[in-house]
């Protein structure tokens, strides 16, 4: 269905702009360079482009290593990465990717400011997690250039992008979106605005079973064991909290408690909770359910 909606597209992706250099907008920069899209990588902070850059140089010569990456690609993907300051610089981007910190008002200027440098054809779209796609598209003056483009952590590894259509989206929009996540090597779904949007709306019932179980007296050690030995999955719930994060994970169990009440409720005692409270936020401060070395 991708493939059919991206034949139609009208408008190629030549060239594109990441807003924010973290963890995603570093790894969105590099899989847009990798495949071949001069791309812009803008952050406020030189520290942040700097880590962005590094981050491409470590992935690519860990490639090199395997015999997966040769000596050009390497060149040319960090060459088609341009790490700016500035917001001049996305003036003839095709698509400009917003991934700056969850913060709807920051998003929301962000976005606004964006629309300002761009041309007046070319595709803006949000990586948020959480954050209703059609609230931010009232930022902007012309919604129908708008959409989610949700990529997963690692963006490198993980094959999957939502792209999320608003109430005022084009089809033209969507398509774009569509030839340009194919481009990157993605597979991507098209997925109406909703809390949770898809993925999320399918983990964190399974989340909030994990949770449940613990609650009854299960150990989570042994949960893990049984999805990844049994399930044949990669990674159970509690690694995979961890590596989301335990304070994101709070996050959107809120935002889709608030948002679908009917459907999620917020559990009691929730252990995830508790534990990001005592600030155990997983991998990214190396202790959540695990402790990382
Ligand atoms: P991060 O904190 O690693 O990176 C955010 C970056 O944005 C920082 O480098 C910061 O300096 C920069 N920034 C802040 N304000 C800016 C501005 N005005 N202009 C340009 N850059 C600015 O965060 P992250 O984990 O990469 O998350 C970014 C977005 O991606 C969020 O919306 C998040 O919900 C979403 N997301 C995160 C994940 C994940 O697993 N981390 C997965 C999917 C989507």
């Amino acid at each position: 269905k991708g493939k059919k909606l991206a034949k139609s597209s009208s408008k190629e992706i030549k060239q594109a702009a990441v807003l924010g250099a973290g963890i995603m907008g570093g790894g969105i920069a590099y899989q847009s360079a990798v495949k071949g899209t001069p791309t812009v990588m803008k952050d406020i902070r030189q520290e942040a482009l700097q880590l962005g850059l590094d981050e491409a140089a470590k992935i690519l010569n860990k490639g090199m290593e395997r015999g997966k990456v040769n000596a050009r690609t390497l060149a040319s993907t960090l060459n088609n990465i341009v790490p700016t300051l500035e917001y001049s610089t996305l003036k003839d981007a095709d698509v400009v990717i917003e991934a700056v910190v969850e913060n709807p008002k920051v998003k929301a200027a962000v976005l606004q400011e964006t629309e300002q440098t761009v041309s007046k054809d070319a595709i803006i779209c949000s990586n948020t997690s959480t954050i209703s796609i059609n609230s931010l598209a009232k930022s902007l003056q012309h919604p129908e250039r708008f959409c989610g483009m949700h990529f997963f952590n690692p963006v490198h590894r993980m094959p999957l992008v939502e792209i999320i259509r608003g109430e005022k989206t084009s089809d033209e929009t969507i398509a774009a979106v569509v030839a340009y996540a194919l481009k990157m090597g993605k597979t991507p779904i098209v997925v109406n605005d909703c809390p949770g949007f898809l993925v999320n709306r399918v983990l964190f019932p399974y989340f909030a079973g994990f949770s449940q179980l613990l609650l009854d007296g299960a150990d989570f050690v042994a949960v893990d064991k049984v999805m990844e030995k049994i399930f044949g999955w990669p990674m159970g719930p509690a690694y995979l909290i961890d590596v989301v994060g335990l304070d994101t994970a709070d996050h959107a169990a809120g935002v889709m408690a608030d948002g679908i009440p009917e459907r999620m409720q917020r559990i009691a005692n929730d252990p995830v909770q508790s534990l990001y409270q005592a600030g155990r936020l997983g991998q990214k401060n190396g202790k959540g359910f695990y402790n990382f070395g």
